[in-house]
């Protein structure tokens, strides 16, 4: 199955800006209408970047949504009736992109909560770093995330993620 997520130009310059604005790692959230099958497309509607006040937590190498940011974004997706595009960044890491392994500890809990709370929606998580990107999908079962195929920009211009992670789990 062949995943695409299609991101205008300027809403991904506003999102990489969030992403890698220091050294701390930020998350953003995009709001997607879904299309077709195989391909699946994913086309944001709208961004949100999280503000210093929505973590439990905030680091170098970790970051952590408090409880009520969580429940808030959830329920915008539901109220707009999108899928829920994740990002978050490795703002120090030059190495090709990949998760962390608390990233997947994170999404082995989250992901399952977040697709029933959305009826089995689709949900797409890229980390971004200097260099790259890397992401997984979720589409059917809650464990077997599979690789998204590229982030087009328009103009046949693509981003193809590292596929670091998906071909280490
Ligand atoms: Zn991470």
């Amino acid at each position: 199955m062949n995943v695409m997520l299609d991101l205008r130009p300027g809403l991904k310059r506003r999102i990489w800006a969030h992403l890698l604005q220091n050294g701390l790692e930020q998350v953003a959230f995009a709001f997607a209408g879904v299309a077709g099958a195989d391909p699946m497309v994913l086309n944001p509607k709208e961004a949100y970047l999280a503000p210093p006040d929505d973590f439990a937590l905030q680091t170098g190498d970790c970051i952590e949504l408090g409880d009520e940011a969580r429940a808030r974004i959830i329920k915008h997706a539901w109220d707009t009736e999108t899928a829920l595009v994740e990002f978050h960044s490795h703002p120090t890491d030059r190495r090709p992109a990949m998760f962390s392994g608390s990233d997947l500890a994170g999404f082995a809990e989250f992901v399952p909560h977040c697709r029933w709370r959305l009826r089995g929606r689709p949900y797409l998580a890229l980390v971004v770093n200097p260099v790259g990107v890397d992401a997984l999908v979720w589409t059917a079962h809650p464990r077997s995330p599979i690789a998204l195929n590229a982030i087009r920009l328009g103009y046949g211009r693509r981003i193809v993620p590292s596929h670091r992670t998906i071909a280490a789990i």
